[in-house]
C-alpha cells in the first residue's frame, strides 16, 4: 500500500481523537461536572439534545450573544438555545419584564395581567390564529393540537413526515418507542404526489396532517410552497385538520412561514423563542376549533395546566413581541441570516470541502455534501466530520449544535458573523485533507 495515501476514515478519526483530547484538557471543570451529574441523571443528562461526545460544556453564565463555561472560556453563541434564545441571553427589555414579574410575586392561581396582551400580540401577527391557548412547551402544543383534531373529527390517525420532529413524544426520525401511540401515516417530505395519494388513501381515518414548514431538527430543510399548499388543500378535501408546526419557523417572518407561503392552517403550534427564554408553547387557530375550549360552554373540551399562564413566561413573552421582535426587526434579522448563509456557501465553494448551508433566514443547517437535500433521507450523516468541525469551532470560541445547526439571535453583531466565517475558514484549511 502506498504510505502517502491517507485513508479518509482513519484521517478523520485520528483528527477527531486529537481534537477530543485537546477538548478534555481544556475543559476539566466541565468534565468534572459531567461525571458528577452522571451519578444522579442518566448519562449526566436531562435533555437528550444537549449531549455530545466526549461530554458537553457546562455554562456558568451568558450575556447578550456570549456564553461563558465553567472553565472560564467565552464563546460567541451561534446556537441560540436551539432557536429559543432569539433575544440573546440578557436583552434589557426581557430582563426588565422578568424582574418586574418576579417583583410582583409568582404563582397566583388566577389570571394575570400579561396573558391577554401576549395572546393579542400573537393573534395580531398570525391572521390564521383567531384564538390561542398557552402551554409549557412545543411538545405540549403539538399534543394539544393533535388532540383537538382528534376530538373534532372523531378520527384516529395523524399524518406526519419522515424526519419530522414535533416533540419528545412526537418524533419521526426512525421509530421511537417513547412516542405517543397514535396510529400514524408517514409521508415523504416535499413529495407532493405521494403525500396527496396517502391522504386520499386514509381519508376516512385521518384526523390531522401535521407538518413543519421547514424540517428543523432534521437539518433545516425547507418545504416547497407547492408541497405545503398541497397538504393544506389535501387536508381540507379529506376533512382532516391541517396543523402547521411553527414552533421553530414562526420566527422566520413576523407572521412565520405561513405568511411567507400564504398558508392558512387550521391550527398552528408555537414554542421556543415565544417565551423569551422561559418555558413556553402555544396552539391556536380557527375560532370554530379553538372555541371548543371555552370553559363557559357546556360540553366544551378541558385544558387545564398549572403553568399555562405562569407570570414569568407571560410577562417576558409579551415584552418580547411588543418591544424586541417587531415586524421590522423580524424582516431585517432574517435578511441578515440569508446573507450569512450566502457567505457560508461562498466559503464552502472556495474551501474545496464538500459542504453546504441550508435553511431559511436566521435558521441554518450545515451539511457535509454538495448534493441537493429535499428530504431527510438525502442527508449524509458524516458523524465524525460533524464532530471534528464542532470541537474545532468550540476551540476557536464559537458555539453551535453538533449536528451543524445555527439559530442566530438578535444579539449577534456583524463582527460576530465575520469572526465565525474566519474561524470556519481556519478549521477548513487546517483539516482540508480529512474533511474533503
Ligand atoms: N416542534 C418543533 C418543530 C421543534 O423543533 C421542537 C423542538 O425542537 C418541538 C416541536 C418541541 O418543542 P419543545 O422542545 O419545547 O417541547
Amino acid at each position: 500500500m502506498n504510505p502517502t495515501v491517507t485513508n479518509p476514515a482513519t484521517g478523520v478519526q485520528a483528527a477527531l481523537s486529537a481534537a477530543e483530547d485537546q477538548y478534555r484538557n481544556a475543559n476539566p471543570t466541565s468534565l468534572e461536572r459531567h461525571v458528577r451529574a452522571a451519578a444522579s441523571m442518566p448519562g449526566g443528562n436531562t435533555r437528550t439534545a444537549l449531549h455530545y461526545s466526549p461530554f458537553p460544556l457546562t455554562f456558568s453564565h451568558g450575556d447578550a450573544q456570549h456564553l461563558v463555561d465553567l472553565d472560564g472560556h467565552e464563546y460567541v453563541d451561534f446556537l441560540g438555545e436551539y432557536s429559543a434564545g432569539l433575544y440573546g441571553h440578557s436583552h434589557p427589555a426581557i430582563m426588565a419584564a422578568a424582574r418586574a414579574a418576579l417583583d410582583a410575586g409568582i404563582a397566583y392561581g388566577g389570571p394575570n395581567r400579561h396573558e391577554a396582551e401576549f395572546a393579542e400580540l400573537l393573534c395580531g401577527r398570525f391572521p390564521s390564529v383567531d384564538l390561542v391557548r398557552f402551554v409549557n412547551s412545543g411538545t405540549e402544543a403539538n399534543l394539544m393540537a393533535i388532540a383537538t383534531a382528534r376530538a373534532r373529527t372523531g378520527r384516529s390517525h395523524i399524518m406526519v413526515f419522515d424526519g419530522g420532529y414535533h416533540g419528545g413524544v412526537l418524533s419521526y426520525r426512525g421509530a421511537s418507542p417513547v412516542n405517543v401511540p397514535y396510529p400514524v401515516v408517514i409521508g415523504t417530505y416535499n413529495d407532493v404526489e405521494g403525500s396527496l395519494e396517502l391522504i386520499d388513501r386514509h381519508r376516512d381515518d385521518l384526523a390531522a396532517v401535521i407538518v413543519e414548514p421547514m424540517l428543523g431538527g432534521a437539518g433545516a430543510i425547507p418545504g416547497t410552497a407547492e408541497f405545503l399548499h398541497a397538504l393544506q388543500s389535501g387536508s381540507a378535501d379529506a376533512g382532516a385538520v391541517f396543523i402547521l408546526d411553527e414552533v421553530m419557523t414562526s420566527r422566520l417572518a413576523p407572521g412565520g412561514l405561513q405568511e411567507v407561503h400564504g398558508l392558512t392552517p387550521d391550527l398552528t403550534t408555537f414554542g421556543k423563542y415565544l417565551g423569551a427564554g422561559f418555558g413556553c408553547g402555544a396552539f391556536g387557530g380557527a375560532r370554530s376549533l379553538m372555541a371548543m375550549y371555552d370553559p363557559s360552554r357546556s360540553g366544551g373540551l378541558s385544558h387545564p395546566g398549572t403553568f399555562n399562564n405562569n407570570t414569568l413566561t407571560m410577562a417576558a413573552g409579551a415584552a418580547g413581541l411588543r418591544e424586541v421582535w417587531t415586524p421590522e426587526v423580524a424582516y431585517e434579522h432574517n435578511r441578515n441570516g440569508d446573507r450569512l448563509r450566502d457567505r457560508l456557501n461562498a466559503l464552502f465553494m472556495k474551501s474545496g470541502v464538500a459542504l453546504q448551508a441550508t435553511g431559511i433566514g436566521s435558521l441554518i443547517g450545515i451539511h457535509f455534501q454538495r448534493t441537493p437535500i429535499s428530504t431527510v433521507a438525502d442527508i449524509e450523516p458524516a458523524v465524525a466530520k460533524r464532530a471534528l468541525l464542532h470541537l474545532e469551532m468550540i476551540a476557536r470560541g464559537y458555539y453551535f449544535a453538533r449536528r451543524g445547526y445555527l439559530a442566530l439571535s438578535v444579539a449577534l453583531e456583524p463582527s460576530d458573523h465575520d469572526g465565525f466565517l474566519a474561524a470556519l475558514e481556519d478549521v477548513l484549511s487546517v483539516h482540508r485533507e480529512v474533511l474533503a
